[in-house]
């Protein structure tokens, strides 16, 4: 922070930002096995959200760079996907080891690159642990199907294959668990990648790679590029690249699946959100008010599956003062003080466009209820925090209910009845997650089978499927169609080849009977 409160001129500007290289570490690349410094002229300084010190400085590759991890990856492709499907399964084995073997350095980096707390840190990386020890039953889960006798004396059968060269590019605010719901499935299927994380925290990422090299992924099968958008241009455009995995925001995601569309690429992408929870009379009052302060505000309100607005259906709207006394409790502090609910948002741009959200609603006539604007964090006063915000009588053509927060702030609406609970959360375009709370069978079978959001919990606040089924988000939250991890991962990693053969019983000839195990 020092560095930056300088202005310098001429010649003591060029020999200051010398010393000023020199003295803040570098993200490195990694590409063909080795970690590898950028020759770039350009570099992003990244900053602790706690302190907004610089913590280190990540390159925007060169063409050259980016080319030259894609070629990497297209010369380890061939043998890689030629390795036994148990050969790629040990090497799972190996890294869900390593990776929970080296848990708390992953969390410390997290907490320190990404502002959450080190509680919070440590579920994404255990969230993106569990895509890897799901990887481990590869066998299975690249299984084809066969008929046999499609006709006389012949058999149909697939083959789920890998793709090729594929690429990942993720968000910041779940820095392990995102590259862990691409890479390692790209890999296991046989498939060669290239990474591109968040340019604001890809501590992780690096750490990750760390793992994959001492686990035994051969070199080329996993390479990491940094930048914004120059190298995802780079990524929807490269020839070799044949799909692109993205999870980020509307604006990018849908730049990136039609520019990577058009480019005759395979896209996945996971966008934004405005995940509604509904609050039923007869639902568990102390249990409903704890999942929503905890679903709305933890980790500052960055989720995708963030409850971010809460409708309150008839008398239920007698709750509210409860559920404000509880978010008002809440500790905000640095991520890694061991009595942090919640940490820093990501940068002093997010906080502004955060609290200029806020107004924005005061200004359209929301009821403030906890207004966590101006919140001072003793001993981080540089940080970008903002405290548990909760806008009430907040309608849906306010600004703040319109747009994806991404900040802890609760907007707080209400509703006589169920019904018209759910024309208001089938009318906002955005399908990622939604929940109720009810102790009535029938009203949640009722909610969860006519509002058309991709991931509903019942009396569960953050529905996110485990890895064994997939991350479905629907409507205005994805484009695509084969959603992240499970069954459906594995086949957008993959491609079907279909074999139909004959052979003619006539053409049978004995043979000496083999008398050992078959092995
Ligand atoms: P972001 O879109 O700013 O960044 C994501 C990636 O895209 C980064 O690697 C970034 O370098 C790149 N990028 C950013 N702007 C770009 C542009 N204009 N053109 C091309 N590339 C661009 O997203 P973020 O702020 O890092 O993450 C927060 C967003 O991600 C939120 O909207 C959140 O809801 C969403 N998200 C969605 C899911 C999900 O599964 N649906 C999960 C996590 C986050």
């Amino acid at each position: 922070s020092a560095v930056r409160s300088f202005k310098l001129v001429g010649s003591n500007a060029v020999q200051f930002s010398r010393f000023y290289a020199a003295s803040v570490p570098t993200t490195k690349m990694f590409i063909n096995n080795e970690f590898v410094e950028s020759k770039t002229q350009k570099w992003i300084d990244l900053h602790n959200p706690a302190t907004n010190e610089v913590v280190t400085r990540v390159p925007e590759s060169t063409q050259a760079e980016m080319e030259s991890a894609v070629a990497a990856a297209k010369e380890a492709f061939p043998a890689w996907s030629n390795t036994t499907v148990l050969t790629r399964q040990q090497i799972m084995f190996k890294l869900q080891d390593l990776i929970k073997k080296n848990m708390d350095r992953l969390a410390a980096n997290i907490t320190q690159e990404q502002g959450k707390t080190l509680v919070d840190a440590v579920g994404d990386v255990t969230r993106g642990l569990q895509v890897v020890e799901h990887c481990c039953s590869i066998p299975s889960l690249q299984l084809g199907e066969t008929i046999a006798g499609i006709s006389k004396d012949m058999d149909t059968f697939t083959f789920r294959l890998p793709l090729g060269v594929v690429a990942g590019i993720t968000p910041f605010n779940f820095p392990a668990m995102i590259p862990l719901w691409m890479f390692p499935m790209a890999a296991v299927c046989g498939n060669t990648s290239i990474l591109k994380p968040s340019e604001r925290d890809p501590g992780a990422t690096m750490i990750l790679m760390e793992l994959c090299k001492e686990a035994g992924m051969p070199p080329g099968v996993v390479n990491v590029i940094h930048g914004a958008h120059d190298s995802v241009n780079f990524i929807c455009d490269a020839p070799d690249i044949q799909a692109i995995s993205f999870v980020g925001s509307d604006q990018a995601g849908q730049y990136i699946y039609e520019r990577g569309s058009k480019n005759g690429k395979r896209v996945q992408s996971n966008m934004g959100a405005k995940n509604h929870g509904v609050i039923m009379p007869d639902a568990n009052k102390e249990s409903t008010l704890t999942s929503l302060v905890g679903a709305a505000f933890g980790a500052a309100g960055q989720r995708c599956m963030a409850l971010s607005t809460a409708i309150f259906v008839g008398e239920a709207r007698e709750w509210i003062p409860e559920l404000v006394e509880k978010a008002r409790k809440l500790k905000v502090n640095a991520g890694h003080e061991p009595d942090a609910d919640l940490g820093p948002l990501i940068s002093p741009a997010a906080k502004d466009r955060v609290c200029s959200l806020i107004q924005s609603g005061v200004d359209q006539g929301a009821k403030m209820l906890l207004d966590g604007r101006g919140i001072a964090v003793k001993g981080y006063e540089k940080g970008n925090f903002v405290g548990p915000t909760i806008l009430h009588q907040v309608d849906p053509s306010m600004r703040c209910y319109q747009e994806e927060i991404f900040g802890p702030v609760l907007v707080s609406m209400e509703a006589e009845t169920l019904d018209d609970a759910i024309k208001i959360v089938k009318s906002n375009p955005y399908g990622n997650g939604t929940a109720i709370f009810t102790t009535n069978g029938a009203t949640a079978r009722k909610y969860t089978m006519e509002c058309d959001v991709g991931q509903v919990g019942v009396n569960v606040p953050i529905p996110v499927p485990l890895p064994m089924f997939s991350f479905t988000g629907s409507r205005g939250s994805f484009r695509g169609d084969q959603n992240f991890y499970g069954k459906q991962g594995i086949q957008f990693y993959t491609q079907i080849r279909t074999v139909t053969q004959q052979w003619k019983e006539e053409d049978a000839v004995s043979s000496r009977p083999a008398t050992n195990m078959p092995v």
